[in-house]
C-alpha cells in the first residue's frame, strides 16, 4: 500500500474527518459504505491516541447501572450483539467472575441483583453471551485458583467480551478505504481557512516529510478525542465547543495469574471496580481513573500508577501477588470524557456531538464498545449539513473481513503468534509506517513480554526490506521504538 498524499489534496470531498481513532475511523467506514466520498488525517498511526489504550472490553458496562445509565448499558449490550458477528475475528466472547468477600462493598446478593438487571436490559441477546449464573465459595475457588477461599461467599458468573482495541481500529480504517474512503496517517491538522461561517479546507502537514498542502470538502468531523478542544481552538470560529475533563487510565501486564476467566474485583481501599483479564499466556491487569490535565501526547504509566494496581492485585490474591519487577510492561491512555465536576470514576461516558458553524461537527466521549451507533448518529448529521437524504446505515450488517494472509516464514513469537509474513503484510497492506507501529498496534509485541529489542530488531529488518530503509532510518525508527517501550517501564 502507497502512502500517496495526492488524492488528499487533489479532491473536493463530501466529508473529512480530523483523527483516525475509533470515532473517526467509525465515521469514515460509515459515510464511505453510504456513498459519500470522505477524506480522514491522522497525526500519528490510526488508533495511536486512546485507541489502543484501552481495557480492551466489548461491554456493557456493569459499573454504570451503578450511575442508573441505563440507556448508555443497553445500548452498549445491544452493540456488543452486533460487533461480536461484524469481526468475529477481533471481538470475542470472554466470562468473567465476580467476586464477593466478606466486607467489600459490595455483597454478593448487590452483584446478583446487578447482573439480574444487566441481563434483563440487554435487547438481543447474543448465544457467545449467555445469562449470568451464581457459583458457590467452593466453585468459585476451583473456576479460579488464584481467588483465596478465606471469607469467600461465592461469585456471580457473566458474560462480556474481549477485543483488539488497535486492530479493531485499523480494520475499521482498511474497510473504510476498500469502500472508497482516502485514509492516510502522519497527516496532522495544523489549522483551518475559514470564511465566515464556513470551514473551506483544512490545513495539514505531512508529518514524515514536512510538506503543507490544504484538504478541502463541503463538510467536516473533529473525532480527535482528547485533543478535541485544541483542534477546535485551530478553527477559531466562535461556535459552541466540546468541553472535556480527560481522566488518566493505567493497565499492568503482568506474569498470568487467572486461570481462564476475567476477574472483576472490587478494591476495598476506593470501591473501585478493577480488572484481572487473560491477556495471550499473561494477565491484563487495570485500570486507575486519575484527573489529568496535561497534553494527551504527554500521557505515561508512573510509579505511582503500578503501586496502585499491584496494591489492589495484593488485596485480591495475596498468595499469587507479584513484584514491582515481575510486571512486564504498562500502557496509560487518556479518556476523554465530557466535562463534569463529579470524581474521574463517576463521570459520565455518554458522547456529545456539538455543532459549530455551517459544515463542522465535534464528536467526543462514549465508549469504544458504542462507536459504531455513534458514527450512525454523526453520519445523520453529516447529511443534513449537506443538505441531503442519508442513506442507510450498513455497518451492522456488513462483517469486517479478515484479510491477514495465513502466517508464514520466520516465527518471532509464539505468544502472541507473530511471524515474517505478519510484519511484510503490515507494511505492504496495513499502512505500518514505524517500527512502534508494527510492534505496538498491527500486533500486540509491545503488549508482551516479547517487546524488547530481541524481537523489535527483527522486525525492524524486515520492515528496512519491505519499505527500502537505508540503515540510518532502520536505527532511527527502532531507537524511537525502544524509548517508548522504555517509558512504559517506570519502575526500570
Ligand atoms: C484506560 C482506558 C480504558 C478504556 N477501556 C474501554 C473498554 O474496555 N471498552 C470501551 O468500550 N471503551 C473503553 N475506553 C474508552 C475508549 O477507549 C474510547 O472511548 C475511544 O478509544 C475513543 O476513541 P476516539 O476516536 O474518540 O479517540 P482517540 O482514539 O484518542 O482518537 C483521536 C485521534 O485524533 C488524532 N489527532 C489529534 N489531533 C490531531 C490533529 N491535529 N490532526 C490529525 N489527527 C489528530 C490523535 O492522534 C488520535 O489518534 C477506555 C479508555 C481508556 C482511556
Amino acid at each position: 500500500m502507497k502512502r500517496a498524499l495526492s488524492p488528499l489534496s487533489d479532491n473536493v470531498f463530501d466529508l473529512a474527518i480530523i483523527g483516525g481513532g475509533i470515532l473517526g475511523a467509525g465515521v469514515a467506514r460509515d459515510a464511505a459504505m453510504r456513498g459519500l466520498s470522505v477524506a480522514l488525517v491522522e497525526k500519528g498511526d490510526f488508533a495511536g491516541g486512546t485507541s489502543s489504550r484501552s481495557t480492551k472490553l466489548i461491554h456493557g458496562g456493569l459499573r454504570y447501572l451503578e450511575q442508573f445509565s441505563l440507556g448508555l448499558v443497553a445500548e452498549s449490550c445491544r452493540e456488543r450483539s452486533i460487533l461480536l458477528d461484524m469481526a468475529p475475528h477481533l471481538v470475542t466472547p470472554l466470562s468473567f467472575l465476580l467476586p464477593a468477600y466478606a466486607g467489600d462493598p459490595r455483597s454478593l446478593a448487590m452483584l446478583r441483583l446487578g447482573t439480574t438487571l444487566y441481563d434483563w436490559i440487554t435487547p438481543r441477546r447474543h448465544a457467545a453471551t449467555p445469562r449470568h449464573r451464581t457459583l458457590s465459595a467452593a466453585e468459585t475457588a476451583t473456576a479460579e485458583p488464584c481467588l483465596p477461599s478465606e471469607h469467600l461467599h461465592g461469585s456471580v458468573l457473566f458474560y462480556d467480551c474481549q477485543m483488539d482495541d488497535a486492530r479493531l481500529c485499523l480494520e475499521t480504517i482498511l474497510d473504510a478505504c476498500r469502500h472508497g474512503a482516502v485514509c492516510r496517517n502522519y497527516v496532522e491538522v495544523t489549522g483551518f481557512r475559514r470564511s465566515w461561517d464556513r470551514i473551506e479546507a483544512l490545513q495539514v502537514v505531512d508529518v514524515l516529510q514536512g510538506d503543507s498542502f490544504d484538504v478541502r470538502a463541503r463538510c467536516y468531523v473533529n473525532a480527535t478525542g482528547p485533543w478535541i478542544e485544541r483542534v477546535s481552538q485551530l478553527s477559531s470560529g466562535n461556535a459552541a465547543r466540546i468541553a472535556l475533563s480527560p481522566t488518566k487510565g493505567v493497565h499492568l501486564v503482568i506474569p498470568r495469574i487467572n486461570h481462564e476467566h476475567g476477574i472483576y474485583f472490587q478494591s476495598r481501599r476506593d470501591r473501585r471496580m478493577i480488572f484481572l483479564l487473560p491477556w495471550g499466556d499473561d494477565s491484563l491487569l487495570g485500570t486507575t481513573d486519575t484527573r489529568f490535565d496535561k497534553v494527551a501526547d504527554k500521557v505515561r504509566p508512573e510509579m505511582e500508577d503500578v503501586e496502585y494496581l499491584l496494591d489492589q492485585l495484593r488485596s485480591l490474591a495475596p498468595s499469587h501477588a507479584i513484584q514491582v519487577d515481575d510486571v512486564l510492561t504498562s500502557f496509560a491512555g487518556v479518556r476523554a470524557l465530557i466535562h463534569s465536576k463529579r470524581n474521574p470514576s463517576r463521570r459520565s461516558r455518554e458522547e456529545q456531538i456539538v455543532a459549530s458553524g455551517d459544515n463542522l461537527l465535534a464528536v467526543a466521549g462514549g465508549k469504544y464498545t458504542t462507536f459504531r451507533a455513534i458514527s450512525d448518529q454523526v453520519v445523520r448529521r453529516v447529511y443534513r449539513m449537506l443538505g441531503q437524504r442519508a442513506g442507510k446505515c450498513r455497518t451492522a450488517e456488513a462483517g469486517l473481513p479478515n484479510l491477514r494472509p495465513a502466517a508464514s516464514g520466520a516465527l518471532l513469537s509464539q505468544s502472541p503468534k507473530v511471524c515474517e509474513s505478519d510484519i511484510a503484510f503490515a507494511c505492504s497492506e496495513e499502512m505500518g509506517v514505524t517500527v512502534e507501529d508494527v510492534m505496538r498496534r498491527r500486533t500486540r509485541l509491545a503488549l508482551s513480554r516479547h517487546g524488547g529489542v530481541e524481537v523489535a530488531s527483527p522486525v525492524s529488518h524486515i520492515m528496512a526490506k519491505s519499505l527500502g530503509w537505508t540503515d540510518g532510518t532502520r536505527e532511527a525508527y527502532l531507537a524511537q521504538y525502544l524509548r517508548g517501550w522504555k517509558q512504559n517501564k517506570p519502575w526500570e
